[in-house]
């Protein structure tokens, strides 16, 4: 085993802070170690530590995911929360470097007085690290496609300790860390492309469903063809005996009229109300106040479909999911514009024909069995998963996230840059099936 440096911080059970660190926001974990790097090097040490023990390894961004896997029990963590420096690099293209450790509230924060924006989740509080290595969908996501289609370069310490530049010049190593980072490396840091958005307005949209999902149908074909500066993402929920689908509709569009314009020929559908558009700018959507520490508060059970353009039989499935007596909370997003740009092959994200996200939770008492009987009737009708959105990994959920080829690929990446498995050490189950 190799010894660690006096200057790497750590904290222990018996140290003050470990009451704010040893858990996730959905897990309470128990780890033996935390330790916080502060720089690369430091996070090159601290793998290179965790790999010659035999315990358990889990990697922290910001601690949002929804499994817990950045927390164990009796494990190391290597908590990358200091590494949370966002510079805007070059403002005329929009090149930000953004440290794996940032909340997204951070990041909308230091972006905002350039104007810019980076397409990545709903939420402020999700960690920069797990989202950004994964996929990123979120309130721009229509109009520019996940947050790792933005990603051109990063910072990745591999298992090994050694430190290598991912980009263009790194063709495996780049693919991997767009879709599947957590396989292969650990990121610290992230070469992301923002856009230029002045500003943007939001407004709110209720949808009537039918039980045949006619509604649900017409909103999906409205989606398909609707302008990509929309984005919508809601709630497909109960309201007394009827179903109702309840939307948040964010349009990257500073001009108030153009924006309405967009969303107006909504309102010729029947049973479909919505209010004025509100301008807004991007840090409204991410607030400095989304933030706060994780301790293990929301326990949930999540798991998620991707969809086409919703037909007949897959509006009335989810309708059917609605009205389960376990009550889900059923999240619908519509996905599709910018993100079906990118060739499906060309990251580990390889769902570019999906349109529609809709990521079902329970949460306790009810749990994972509750959660299967309730969602049964979606999964005939899905194209695969967005593994973010899971809590429960295992060799389906990989399968769903990563079919075919791309698993194929993501399976061989992860054995060649992660061979001793440190990296699957946090459990989760069989997920990487190498
Ligand atoms: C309330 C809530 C809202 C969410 N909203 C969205 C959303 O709108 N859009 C969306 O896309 N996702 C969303 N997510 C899911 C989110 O993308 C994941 O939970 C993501 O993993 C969180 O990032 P994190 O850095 O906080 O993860 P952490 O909990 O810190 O890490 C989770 C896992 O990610 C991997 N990981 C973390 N950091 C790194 C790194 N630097 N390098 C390599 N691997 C790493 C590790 O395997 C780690 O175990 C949401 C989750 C929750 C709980």
């Amino acid at each position: 085993m190799t010894t660690l440096s006096s200057t790497l911080a750590t904290v222990t059970p018996t140290d003050k802070a470990y009451r704010l660190l040893r858990s996730t926001y959905t897990t309470v974990g128990s780890p033996s170690l935390i330790l916080l790097p502060r720089s690369v090097d430091e996070v090159s040490e601290a793998l290179t530590y965790a790999a010659s023990t035999d315990l358990p390894v889990s990697i922290r961004s910001g601690g949002h995911g929804l499994s817990g896997s950045a927390s164990n029990d009796g494990g190391i963590v290597v908590d990358l929360g200091a590494l949370n420096t966002v510079s805007v690099t070059d403002p005329a293209t929009g090149i930000v470097r953004v440290g794996a450790g940032a909340r997204w509230s951070q990041v909308a924060s230091a972006l905002s007085p350039h104007e810019l924006v980076i397409s990545s989740g709903d939420h402020g509080n999700v960690g920069v690290g797990g989202l950004a290595t994964a996929g990123g969908i979120g309130w721009l996501v229509r109009s520019y496609g996940l947050t790792i289609d933005h990603v051109r370069a990063a910072t990745v310490v591999l298992p090994n300790g050694e430190v290598v530049r991912a980009d263009a010049a790194e063709p495996d190593l780049f693919w991997a860390i767009r879709g599947a980072g957590s396989y292969v490396g650990v990121v610290t840091d992230f070469d992301i492309e923002a856009e230029h958005l002045p500003g943007l307005q939001v407004g709110q949209v209720m949808i009537e469903v039918d039980d045949a999902g006619t509604a649900l149908r017409r909103w999906s074909e409205y989606m398909a063809e609707a302008p990509r500066e929309l984005t919508m993402s809601g709630i497909l929920t109960m309201s007394g005996s009827r179903v109702v689908l309840a939307m948040t509709a964010v349009v990257a569009e500073a001009d108030p009229r153009a924006a309405a314009a967009m969303l107006a020929p909504l309102s010729n559908h029947r049973g479909t109300y919505r209010s004025p558009l509100t301008p807004a700018r991007y840090t409204e959507l991410m607030p400095p106040g989304h933030i706060h520490a994780n301790l293990g508060q929301q326990a949930t059970t999540t798991t998620n479909a991707l969809f086409g353009r919703l037909t007949e039989a897959s509006a009335s499935a989810l309708v059917e999911v609605a009205r389960h007596r376990a009550r889900p909370l059923l999240q619908v997003r519509g996905i599709g514009g910018a993100v079906n740009d990118i060739a499906t092959d060309a990251t580990a994200y390889p769902h570019r024909d999906a349109e529609v996200l809709v990521t079902a939770t329970l949460f306790p008492p009810l749990g994972g069995r509750e959660l299967g009987e309730a969602v049964a009737p979606m999964w005939p009708h899905a194209l695969g998963a967005y593994r973010n959105f899971d809590s429960s990994p295992s060799s389906a959920t990989f399968d769903r996230a990563f079919p075919g080829a791309t698993g194929e690929r993501v399976r061989e990446l992860a054995n060649r840059y992660d061979p001793d498995g440190v990296l699957s050490r946090t459990g989760g189950g069989p997920e990487r099936k190498c």
